[in-house]
């Protein structure tokens, strides 16, 4: 680097992270965020955040004056590479994470460990901005100022909600820039001198107290939110949680503790399936719950209205978990995602393979034979969730002509004996391009739920025409919803919102009447009602309980709580029908929700006292799931 223009001087590290205050500010109050903001609550999330940036400045500052101050003479044309190094391991530990879900379902980089990709990452962002910053704007250090801040106050609009790590890397790599600047321009005040160290040593304090002393939830929340706040995530790790409800306990609620010597429950003797019966569980990947409301529906789907007319509808069902492996993991081995054995290839989330809970096709064997069709690799058994299955492939990401094709040839011959089968349709999951691109993200997508419901159709039709219809019961759900920009998020995987978690429930089973079950019940219960339907009782430290009471009995509603997980680090739980509270581990924030007010989850009321006692309930809960090492 050449001494004279970019050489970077303690006091320009501190002042190009300083930088970027104004910028998130700005960008706070122009970007839309998922609830309502009190004025004061405002401030303290600025003035938090202000303390973070200002941390990480005086911690900058440090390395840079020790690096001018000890490194040995002859290293000193190492500056670059050593800025390299740093960010190949910051790179690793802080942006690997965040690639873990890319690798868990890309093919090409299947092996590649996730650090490898986020310290190539963090690598190559760094050279490109040094690069610009010395080729470009070298000569004008003011514009190269502006550059880095500019870099900072774009990062507030990038991935919302999630990516931690690669915020990390922008909103340094915009640090970066915006120092070179301040060094470049060479103000005698950023040189090392005792003036600057008194003003280092002054504002220490304020940039530690920031670490150490949390704003209250609401305002936490609302910077650990802001993506241009990019040291919150990190920090979060050391600054404690609010001990609000800590201590409530329900000592005799059975689902409030481990269920490992619960007895098994017999089943219930409601089942309409005969002896040479045959289950269908039809999942639609990513169909959320009001694309096919009752009253409204977002789509004609005339097919799935006719399954309806026949089915026990639950109408308030949740998924266990918002993206595909975890949710039909949990709902074939009847466990949240946090009690199976979650060390996967990115370390701590990811992969179940290895836990050794059977899966029902595995409870179910050797009386009722099971087959699946997987049209994405992460249902192939050997990830673990679909295990016992006897199950054939399809291309990755087939659409459902495909699978009906395989269906099809598989039974040419019939379906002798009890059999449960196991479909998975990716038609509506993104690329929302099956029939077209054109319209808005929502439109194409609702395109494809119409494919789906032709699918259906043939389904049905097939089942008629192979004189299946009267021997099968039908399952369809969903294994989660999708997000179109609810909650400042797309796609789904980040967020254990309700555009997430709700689900369409059906089950449709010949001779049985049509109803409307309003109770809340879960994704989690469908491992349980499969066992039930096929005459098998439901293991003990089963979360879920059968549906058929509700269904076909005089029940009301489940006995136990409903959860659910997106991966070990965000987790929600329904203390009471309406009150929903979320646990943010990565960012160290809590939300509560009052569904029945305020249904699109903006306003969080965890700071009143009256919610404590749900706090406490739902940190019960998951504090006797946890996985070791999962912290
Ligand atoms: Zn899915």
């Amino acid at each position: 680097m050449s001494a004279r223009s970019s050489q970077p001087t303690p006091g320009a590290a501190l002042a190009g992270l300083v930088a970027l205050v104004p910028a998130n500010a700005i960008a706070s109050l122009i970007r839309k965020g998922s609830g309502k903001t009190s004025v004061g609550t405002w401030l303290l999330s600025q003035a938090s955040g202000a303390g973070h940036l200002l941390y990480c400045g005086l911690l900058s500052a440090l390395v840079v004056y020790l690096w001018l101050r000890l490194r040995p003479a002859p290293i000193a044309r190492l500056d670059f590479p050593a800025l390299l190094a740093l960010a190949a391991l910051v790179g690793w530990f802080a942006v690997g994470p965040d690639f873990a879900n890319f690798v868990e379902r890309t093919e090409a980089v299947e092996k590649v460990p996730p650090g490898l990709l986020g310290g190539v990452f963090c690598m190559v962002s760094v050279v490109f901005w040094v690069l610009v910053a010395r080729l470009v704007a070298r000569r004008v250090p003011w514009v190269m100022v502006g550059v880095g801040v500019a870099l900072g106050f774009a990062n507030n609009f990038l991935l919302e909600l999630d990516y931690p790590g690669i915020h990390l890397t922008v909103g340094w790599c915009g640090a970066l820039v915006a120092t070179l600047g301040f060094a470049a321009e060479d103000l005698r005040w950023f040189r090392p001198s005792r003036r600057l160290v008194i003003v280092m040593g002054a504002l220490a304090p304020l940039a530690v107290a920031s670490l150490l002393l949390r704003p209250n939830e609401a305002a936490w929340r609302k910077l650990s939110e802001a993506p241009g706040a990019f040291p919150a995530p990190f920090i979060s790790a050391i600054v404690p949680e609010l001990s609000v409800g800590r201590f409530a306990e329900d000592r005799n609620d059975p689902w409030m503790k481990r269920r490992d010597g619960v007895s098994a429950t017999p089943p219930s003797a409601l089942s309409p399936v005969p002896p040479d019966g045959i289950v269908i569980l039809l999942v639609f990947d990513a169909l959320r719950a009001d694309v096919v409301d009752r009253k409204k529906p977002l789509v004609p789907m005339p097919n799935f209205e006719r399954l309806r007319k026949r089915s026990v509808e639950f109408s308030l069902a949740r998924s266990a978990a918002p993206s595909t492996l975890s949710s039909i993991t949990t709902l074939f081995t009847g466990k949240y995602y946090s009690e199976l054995h979650a060390k996967g290839s990115s370390g701590e989330e990811g992969g179940t393979a290895g836990d050794e809970t059977p899966r029902v096709p595995e409870l179910l064997a050797p009386g009722v034979s099971s087959f699946h069709i997987f049209p994405t690799r992460l249902l192939d058994p050997s990830r673990g969730a679909t295990r016992g299955f006897e199950s054939v492939k399809v291309a990755e990401k087939a659409p459902s002509s495909k699978v009906m094709e395989k269906l099809k040839s598989r039974f040419a011959g019939g379906i002798e004996g009890p059999q449960l089968i196991y479909l998975h349709w990716m038609d509506a999951h993104s690329p929302y391009d099956l029939d077209g691109a054109q319209g808005t993200p929502k439109e194409a997508y609702l395109r494809e739920v119409a494919i789906l419901d032709k699918r259906l159709g043939e389904l049905l039709a097939w089942l008629r025409e192979e004189k299946l219809a009267e021997r099968t019961t039908l399952i369809v759900t969903a294994d989660h919803g999708e997000s179109f920009g609810d909650h400042g998020t797309w796609e789904h995987g980040k967020t254990v919102y309700e555009e997430l978690l709700r689900v369409p429930l059906l089950i449709a089973a010949p001779g049985k009447k049509a109803r409307v079950v309003t109770a809340p019940v879960s994704t989690v219960d469908i491992g349980a009602t499969i066992l039930d339907l096929f005459g098998k009782p439901t293991p003990g430290y089963f979360m879920g309980e059968s549906l058929l009471p509700l269904a076909y009995g005089d029940a009301t509603q489940v006995s136990h709580p409903i959860a659910a997980e997106a991966g070990t680090k965000l987790r929600a739980f329904f203390a009471t029908p309406d009150i929903k509270v979320i646990f943010d581990r990565k960012r160290k924030t809590t939300e509560v929700y009052d569904l029945s007010v305020d249904p699109g989850e903006s306003r969080n009321i965890v700071d009143a006292p009256e919610m404590r006692v749900h706090v406490g309930r739902a940190r019960r809960f998951f504090s006797v799931r946890e996985v070791k090492g999962a912290n």
